[in-house]
Formats: structure tokens, sequence, C-alpha cells
């Protein structure tokens, strides 16, 4: 199985909908562990630290990805945000947790689908890869 760099290699930076969306719409299954009107939040299909959940704009709205966001998105980007603390406090994550966004294929992402990935539960390193 390709890496989730080779992934992002491979990816196609897309505007239309990508899996996310089959999970937004439950045609697929997805361990969810909060949702709200405007965020879903699930747990990572391929989890690299033990708590990795991935957190999405119910409605995509043009947000395939961090650097196409406009002022209109401050709103849900703040969401987003708010929505991976409460996750991480329901996580148990007292200890601390990360917060990532990936853009396009020097930032590895491979959905896009503007999404933040809330990591945890182990002692995580510094610089990043
Ligand atoms: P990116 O590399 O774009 O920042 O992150 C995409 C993430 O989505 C990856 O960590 C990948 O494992 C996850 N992912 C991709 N497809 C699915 C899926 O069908 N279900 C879930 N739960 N996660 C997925």
């Amino acid at each position: 199985m390709a890496g989730e760099k080779e992934a992002a290699l491979a990816a196609e930076p897309v505007d239309g909908p990508t899996i996310f969306d089959i999970i937004i719409g439950k045609e697929i299954p997805s361990q969810v562990v909060y949702e709200d009107q405007k965020v879903l939040a699930y747990r990572d299909i391929s989890p690299q630290p033990p708590i990795h959940i991935i957190i999405i704009p119910k409605v995509k709205d043009g947000l395939s990805r961090m650097s196409k966001a406009e002022e209109r998105h401050v709103e849900v980007l703040g969401n987003l945000l708010y929505a991976a603390k409460v996750v991480a406090k329901q996580e148990g994550l007292e200890d601390g947790f990360r917060i990532v966004i990936n853009d396009g294929p020097e930032g590895c992402q491979s959905v896009y689908h503007l999404h933040v990935h809330l990591l945890g539960g182990r002692q995580m390193n510094w610089p990043p890869g």
C-alpha cells in the first residue's frame, strides 16, 4: 500500500467531490466522534499516532485546500479549530495534541476537501518531516 507521501503526490487537486463527501453522506461507514451543524469529525482510516481524527466542514464551499480559503470561510475555519479542541478534550488528550492542515502536493495533501488532522496519544516530535 502506498504511503501518505506517495498518495499525496498521486492525488489530483480537485475542486469537485471527494471521498469525504461520501463519508458526509454516510454512504460508507466511518467512526464519527463529533458532529454539529457545520462540522463532522471521524477517526482516520490509517491512524499515524494512536489518536488521529479528521475534522471537516460538512459543506465544502470551494474549500478544497487551505490555500483556497477566502474571507467568507473565516467562520467555518474557526468552527473546525474549535471542534478540534472539543474532540481533543473528549478523547482525553489533557497532556497535549497537535493540529495539522496539509496543503497541496508539497504539504502532503491527498484528499482535496479541507480537513484538520487532530493528532495525539503519544509524545510528538519537532520538527515535523
Ligand atoms: P491528507 O493527506 O489529505 O492531509 O489527509 C487525508 C487523510 O484522510 C489521510 O490521513 C487518510 O488516511 C484519510 N482518509 C482517506 N480516505 C479515508 C476514508 O475513506 N475514511 C477515513 N476515515 N479516512 C480516510
